[in-house]
């Protein structure tokens, strides 16, 4: 079956006792046993039982299910936030004195995970340009845990040679690592491109609408201890686990994730190609459009279409504040993949305690604005944009 039918329609682990046909939330802490072997079974992993919702909860894992059956994953996890499923897919791999390769052009709470988190833990950050595959080579050596790369970064929207970079990792036996959340999983087939394991921000594209925080772990079992040490010690030691109410919405927004991402990845091409005739916009980048560097790249690897997510460049700072404050109808607030459009300057929000030397290294510029593109009508946007840059 198609992802469409698969989203709405795959069956419940076990048949709710009423015949519910959405979801049900077990929004409880504990579950009862008939006997004391079943309960020593639950807990000892011999048979699968929720037993305590930090560890278990038939609704979460009905979520679970239905990722796994749209992404043909081995193992998938529900975190209680994207950041969640990024630190214990790290946790899972890392140990003092080992490395992280990875990159500069990082979402900003990853960076400083990984850049100081982690540093004070005895793991080191091999910053490098993914780009340049001799750099990556050189990188890795015996200490490495992980390449690490977002499929898509933001706000650069630098697209990572997949195929290319799995390969190099992959020939000296270290997993790879990706950020999916700019392109729904629905839309691309990392395992084939050689991704070990997807880290997802569930909040963006699935959470449909802004309603909740969440993350998920795709784990395709090419290194196997990699699922052990998630299920058997992180999760469960570190309490990350999603609760049921976001499990019930997320499973709700993977129901109309293909509708509503067709519609945004359209609007957003619609309004990157109206935006390059505008001459106050100086720089429109977007993946979508066929003279970026990572078009051709980006087709390869996810398709036809090419994410929600387009930036644009002004003449300064001061343009970029005049323009946002002007703005009204796409409103000013960060998150991505909303069904609203958003508009944010990053320089001065999500990175905004950044250095400007350090901005620099991540080529995060004074001059951009990122647009989140949502479900309205694209003319709509346009004409809301055209209006703010007079
Ligand atoms: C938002 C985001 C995260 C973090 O997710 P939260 O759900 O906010 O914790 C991680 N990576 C990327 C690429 C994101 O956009």
């Amino acid at each position: 079956m198609k992802k469409q039918t698969i989203a709405i329609n795959t069956p419940f682990v076990r048949r709710d006792v009423y015949g519910s046909l959405a979801v049900p939330v077990y929004s409880n802490v504990s579950f009862e046993f008939d006997d004391a072997q079943e309960m020593s079974d639950a807990f000892c992993n011999r048979i699968k039982a929720p037993d305590y919702a930090r560890i278990s909860n038939p609704t979460v894992t009905q979520f679970e299910q239905r990722v796994k059956a749209l992404t043909n994953a081995a193992h998938v996890t529900a975190f209680n936030s994207g950041m969640a499923a990024v630190s214990t897919s790290l946790l899972a791999v890392a140990a003092n004195g080992k490395n992280i390769v990875t990159s500069h052009h990082l979402f900003g709470n990853t960076l400083a995970l990984i850049s100081g988190t982690f540093l004070r833990l005895g793991v080191k950050p091999r910053l490098r340009d993914l780009t340049n595959l001799e750099t990556l080579e050189a990188a890795i050596d015996e200490q490495t845990c992980c390449v690490y790369l977002e499929i898509v970064t933001n706000p650069q929207l630098e697209v990572a040679d997949l195929k290319a970079i799995a390969e190099i990792a992959h020939r000296k036996n270290v997993p790879v690592i990706a950020d999916s959340t700019v392109i729904p999983f629905t839309e691309t087939n990392l395992k084939d491109l050689g991704v070990d394991v997807e880290v997802v921000s569930s909040t963006k594209y699935i959470s449909g609408g802004g309603t909740s925080l969440g993350g998920l772990i795709i784990d395709y079992g090419t290194f196997p201890q990699i699922n052990k040490r998630i299920k058997y010690d992180l999760l469960i030691n570190l309490g990350v686990y999603m609760p049921p109410n976001t499990a019930y919405m997320q499973t709700l927004g993977l129901e109309t994730l293909d509708v509503r991402y067709q519609r945004q990845a359209a609007n957003a091409l619609f309004l990157a190609k109206a935006l390059t005739e505008i001459p106050e916009i100086k720089r429109v980048n977007y993946i979508g459009l066929p003279d970026n560097p990572f078009y051709a790249l980006a087709q390869r690897q996810f398709g036809k279409t090419a994410g929600a997510m387009l930036t644009i460049d002004l003449e300064s700072k001061e343009q970029c504040f005049k323009f946002l404050n002007r703005l009204k109808l796409i409103h000013r607030a960060t998150n991505l993949f909303d069904n609203r459009t958003l508009a944010i300057h990053p320089a001065s929000t999500i990175f905004g305690l950044f250095p400007e030397r350090q901005l620099q290294i991540m080529d995060v510029r004074q001059t951009t604005i990122r647009l989140s593109v949502g479900l309205e009508a694209p003319e709509d946007l346009l004409d809301d944009i055209r209006q703010a840059l007079k």
